[in-house]
């Protein structure tokens, strides 16, 4: 979709070669070839693409003093001239190897620091990962946690909620630090938006509790609800339900990365059967957004069992699925694949498009994750966090208690208490 990007492959391409202080190979440097110990950017060494020497920041001067513009695109002459350059090169006491590595390191998990580490250090364009994770893989390496509680990393529930004909289905997701997330529930309501049991269910699932890891029993913190299929019965039962726990959206092509979710705006409702004018709000959702960041959290590497044995946590946005989920339920989590397609006049654009009939499971998971968005997770500071861990409160204390018979009895605390969730909007 870059129009630089576009001029440059149409150029001679030339990249700035310099010389490897070892053997004296000419080549380009790449951020590949910087090697470091994990969460130490000071132990960054360049290695060379001929020798695979370890190259020191400290040669770098020397290195761009001996370096020459040299094409890389083969074939005829292109006709056009084009320079690129990362700062990989920046002179010494500008950006070192090592703060590229830092920069790096920190964007890990945020799709948005990553785009801009691409554009802005390396120089590159930002490839949407598009392409449809293997539901097998998703399959055989779901965990077994005790059905429909939230195990202890996740902090608060949010819930997705796909309206159609016949039926309405809701996924509950338990959402932790860095938008690590938990399918905790999979509900289906039997009945179409135009029967008043349909509403009542659902007002039911609202009120249900989810009995987290620590003990407390957690209520669902937001429920986002599409209001595609039928619009009116969604809205006037988003005002009759208030504006703590529900939020009615509307999902919307097309990427919109600082602000996936938009709104509210004000739509009409019925009440007691008269029109009420901007009587209940609506929330506009990129799903785009939304769908490409998931597939980016399906495709992180998992730590092994022996790196989490020795304490190393999974990555940012790690999305863990139960035992139960079904293979259907898998396949429809990864239904769809992202397609660049020409538009009309001749323009190129990326589409998500569906590889399968059924993808509720993607859509609730891209409402629920706008639901997430919506209580303001994403901006949520570290004070915020913490308060949330304080109100769940620590792990289920194990006391050891001498009986008269002399043998130890554990008795288990299981708090109860309901957190009540004060959400931003
Ligand atoms: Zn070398």
């Amino acid at each position: 979709m870059s129009r630089i990007e576009r001029e440059y492959e149409a150029s001679d391409q030339r990249r700035f070669f310099v010389p490897c202080p070892h053997c004296g190979t000419m080549q380009w440097l790449k951020f590949e070839r910087l090697r470091w110990d994990k969460g130490r950017p000071e132990t960054v060494r360049y290695h060379c693409e001929a020798c695979e020497q370890e190259i020191a920041e400290h040669h770098k001067g020397a290195m761009l003093a001996a370096g020459v513009w040299r094409a890389t695109a083969t074939g005829s002459d292109p006709g056009t001239i084009g320079f690129h350059i990362s700062a990989l090169y920046s002179p010494p006491g500008w950006q070192s190897w090592r703060d590229i590595v830092r920069l790096w390191e920190a964007a890990q998990g945020n799709d948005d620091a990553l785009r801009v580490f691409k554009n802005t250090v390396l120089g590159e364009t930002w490839t949407e990962s598009g392409e449809a994770p293997d539901w097998q893989r998703l399959y055989d390496r779901r965990e077994t946690w005790t059905n429909g509680t939230v195990p202890a990393g996740g902090l608060f529930l949010t819930a997705g909620a796909d309206v159609q004909k016949d039926r309405v289905e809701i996924d509950v997701w338990a959402w932790g630090r860095n938008l690590e997330s938990w399918l905790v529930d999979h509900i289906i309501i039997d009945g179409g938006p135009e029967k008043a049991e349909t509403w009542t269910s659902l007002e039911q699932v609202l009120a249900k509790t989810w009995q987290h890891a620590n003990g407390a029993a957690l209520k669902i913190a937001r429920l986002a609800i599409d209001s595609g299929y039928e619009s009116s019965a969604v809205y006037t039962w988003g005002r009759r339900m208030g504006v703590g726990q529900v939020s009615p959206i509307k999902g919307v092509e097309g990427f919109n990365r600082s602000s996936p979710v938009s709104g509210p705006t004000f739509v009409d409702a019925t009440e007691g059967g008269k029109k009420v004018r901007r009587g209940a709000r609506l929330w506009t959702v990129a799903v785009s957004t939304f769908k490409s960041e998931t597939y980016r959290f399906l495709r992180l590497e998992r730590p092994t069992d022996e790196e989490l044995a020795s304490g190393i946590r999974f990555p940012a946005g790690t999305v863990h699925l139960p035992s139960w989920a079904d293979s259907e339920w898998c396949k429809q989590f990864v239904a769809e694949q992202l397609v660049t397609v020409k538009t009309r006049r001749g323009f190129t654009k990326l589409e998500w498009q569906k590889l399968r009939e059924r993808n509720e499971a993607l859509d609730c998971r891209v409402y629920a994750r706008a639901a997430v968005w919506i209580v303001g997770a994403d901006r949520w500071s570290e004070a915020k966090w913490r308060d949330l861990e304080a109100q769940i409160g620590p792990s289920e204390t194990v006391q050891p208690e001498e009986t008269q018979a002399g043998q130890i009895r554990r008795t288990v605390r299981r708090p109860r208490r309901i957190i009540k969730f004060s959400g931003m909007h």
